[in-house]
């Protein structure tokens, strides 16, 4: 029947529709015009025909002379010899293609514009109607893929440690396919040209307000303004609405349309104008909405998916459901995903096409301990990973019991561990773990997860709550540490080869002392009177400490002319971060009161390998000899001399890492917060004595890494690692 009404109102002597099964394969599946006795017998294979040709490119196909196309695949029992004019469109359902309507003329002609648009809009609500079970039978529908179905497992990387069962919650689903036609076309016009008013407008607003934005995030934003005043991408949904459609229905059919067809470029700045054009739809359906917050309802045991995710999204979910996050993109280095491991949310990202594989309410498991996502997976796939849920849940409990435990080696060295911080949420994790203070607090988190530069005020108010919320306990808060990976869509950079050796961190700050004084000055209003520990990052030659100190003391001083309590003792580290302090350690540590090992940076420039780059990041051992050496140099010299150090690198929370660190004599580690537990179970067990004999002995060899000598090593000792 609906097929006789398309034909009908097309003027079209025949009208089909294929749907896509399982295995790929297209179905004739009811047609008006040609053989009924072809009707579900006649199969395409995929990507066969014109028909697999729409589906591929996921756009109509308007041709006059069908037959002639030489991807026509003749099909004697379904009789369409006679019929030449051919024009086929995709029924799309949240970007992927599920079936192919099309209708057919005898005469040789090419269908006009409008009458592609009318196509388009009713194989838009046929596609839903098949969807919801409204139009054709469940069981008739058996095979018959609508939505993504089988299990799959996709393989990424890992963001943020841990393992989730849970169901998929899809950050901003598609809207609800009951209001898909309007009911005044006028009304809908008006809603529409509001959303894109209102959208431009905020966008303009975000260009304009920023004087200096950084380039990359210029670039981002000007592309959007193209997009949003481009006259092809509005009249698309001017378009939509004219025929009949709701403005949200009329986003989702030009989105649609453009992931079917961007979806499979390979060329990466098609694939970038893609997300532009996702964020841009996005905002518009947020419009559309009345804008209002992202964030919904959650079920119990929620597993977020999303593209990618702004600084402040995860914050607005309830985390006490939310289970664990899989994401399109993003790098380790990512607002997600520092968010994620501040609020130990396991998370996967780099999931290449997850998006497009999932529907919301999906069984899905998050392993982040290999950096992969399995989704609607098999019974006996959901029993293993139950299985590692609850080890982990046990040793974590087991972990739990030692947390009033000190850390003491069995030869009775005491082992500080401290954790890294930077974030409100982290703190919680400072009564959870038993740690003995922060190590690292990273001030520039604040910053990463602000919509705008944080005022004094909101510094000083931070700085206070972490000093309160440590209740005494050692703090060292380490001066903004931006540039390289961490740039702010707020603040004037510009564009660099080689960020990671560019312009960051103290760089910055010396260069540009205002920001940093601003900071210092929040941190000795925030100290009330108590100790304060300052750190500055990547420190390369000690000029440059001594010019950070001297800020330091005029901000002291500064504080004191105002009759502020100065700080009842200061101390200021750097960190040792880049390797050229390495041979500058006898006239750096005579400045310092403290220094502390930065391994993720040391390792990245000692090897020359990029530590955000996937590729290379984990091509080079720290368990090797020259790593070791240059640590245990620094650590000698620190003996030596007195000066205090610890390790605040990730290595420092990993067992075998820790088990090397303490071998070569570090007393002070600090880490994430997961790390504690283990890193102290791994104390407990040691010999130190018999471990710097077994680590010193190894630093000598030949090998490009020594991990697996010193894991033997470690068991040979009877320790946890
Ligand atoms: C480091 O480089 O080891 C470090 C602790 O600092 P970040 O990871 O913040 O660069
Ligand atoms: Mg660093």
């Amino acid at each position: 029947m609906v097929v006789r009404i398309i034909a009908l109102s097309m003027v079209a002597e025949v009208c089909s529709i294929y749907l896509r099964r399982a295995n790929g394969e297209m179905e004739f599946f009811a047609t008006e015009g040609l053989d009924d006795k072809a009707v579900h017998v006649t199969r395409m294979k995929p990507g066969e025909g014109l028909v697999g040709e729409i589906m591929k490119q996921g756009r109509p196909l308007n041709l006059a002379d069908a037959p002639a196309h030489p991807a026509f695949s003749y099909r004697p029992e379904t009789g369409e010899d006679p019929y030449h004019a051919f024009l086929g469109v995709p029924l799309l359902r949240g970007g992927r293609a599920i079936g192919v309507l099309v209708v057919q003329n005898r005469t040789e002609r090419t269908y006009t514009e409008d009458e592609v648009e009318d196509l388009q809009i009713v194989a838009m609500v046929l596609a839903e109607m098949v969807a919801s079970g409204e139009l054709i039978s469940v069981e008739d529908l058996d095979g018959v893929e609508l939505s993504p179905k089988r299990p799959e497992r996709l393989i990424g990387s890992k963001f943020a440690e841990g393992l989730a069962y849970g169901v998929v919650v899809l950050h901003e689903p598609p809207v609800a396919s009951s209001q898909l036609l309007s009911d005044d076309v006028a009304a809908e016009e008006q809603r529409l040209a509001n959303a894109l008013a209102a959208l431009k407008a905020q966008i303009d607003q975000m260009l304009e307000g920023q004087h200096g934005l950084v380039d990359a995030s210029y670039d981002v934003l000007e592309s959007y303004r193209m997009f949003a005043h481009s006259t092809g991408w509005n009249r698309n949904l001017e378009d939509a609405v004219k025929n009949g459609l709701t403005a949200e229905a009329a986003v989702e059919r030009v989105r649609s349309e453009h992931r079917a067809r961007l979806g499979q470029a390979r060329d990466p700045y098609l694939r970038e104008r893609l997300h532009d054009l996702e964020d841009l739809n996005d905002r518009l359906l947020r419009h559309l909405a009345g804008a209002g917050s992202v964030a919904r309802e959650l079920p119990a045991n929620a597993v977020l998916i999303a593209r990618n995710l702004g600084p402040a999204d995860l914050l607005e979910y309830d985390r006490t459901k939310l289970r664990g996050l899989l994401l399109e993109e993003g790098s380790s280095a990512s607002h997600a995903a520092i968010v994620a491991r501040a609020l130990d949310i396991p998370c996967v990202g780099r999931l290449q096409g997850l998006r497009d594989r999932v529907n919301e309410g999906d069984p899905v498991i998050v392993d982040a301990e290999t950096g992969e996502a399995y989704l609607r997976p098999r019974p006996d796939v959901v029993k293993a990973i139950q299985a590692r849920i609850d080890v982990r849940r046990q040793r974590q409990a087991e972990f739990a019991k030692l947390k009033d435990t000190p850390a003491f080696t069995r030869d009775g060295v005491k082992v500080t561990l401290l954790m890294n911080a930077g974030l409100d949420v982290d703190l919680e994790s400072l009564a959870d773990t038993g740690a003995e203070g922060i190590g690292l607090f990273r001030t520039e988190f604040q910053f990463m997860v602000s919509e705008e530069m944080p005022r004094l005020t909101a510094q000083t108010d931070l700085y206070a709550r972490v000093m309160d919320a440590a209740a005494g306990l050692p703090v060292t808060f380490r001066t903004l540490d931006l540039g390289g990976d961490k740039v702010l869509p707020y603040m004037e950079a510009e564009r660099e080869d080689n960020p990671a050796l560019g312009w960051r961190a103290i760089r910055m700050g010396l260069d540009r002392p205002a920001l940093l004084r601003l900071q210092l000055r929040a941190l000795i209003a925030a100290s009330l009177g108590r100790p304060l520990r300052i750190m500055f990052p990547l420190v390369a030659n000690v000029d440059e400490f001594r010019a950070a100190r001297a800020l330091v003391e005029t901000e002291v001083a500064w504080a004191q002319r105002r009759g502020r309590p100065a700080p009842s003792r200061l101390d200021v580290g750097a960190m040792i971060e880049a390797p050229s302090l390495i041979w500058h350690l006898d006239a750096l540590l005579p400045m310092t009161d403290f220094v502390s090992v930065g391994t993720n940076d040391l390792m990245q420039y000692l090897f020359a390998a990029d530590r955000g780059n996937p590729r290379v990041a984990d091509r080079y051992d720290p368990l090797s000899p020259p790593a070791l050496r240059a640590l245990e140099a620094i650590q000698r010299a620190c003996a030596e001399t007195g000066t205090p150090v610890s390790v605040c690198g990730e290595m420092a929370g990993r067992p075998l890492e820790a088990f090397a660190l303490v071998a070569l004599g570090f007393e002070r580690l600090s880490m994430p917060p997961a790390g504690i537990g283990p890193v102290k179970q791994m104390v407990l067990g040691c010999d130190r004595e018999a471990a710097r004999r077994g680590v010193s002995a190894l630093l000598k060899s030949g090998a490009g890494s020594v991990r697996n000598e010193i894991e033997t090593l470690a068991r040979r000792l009877y320790v946890a690692v």
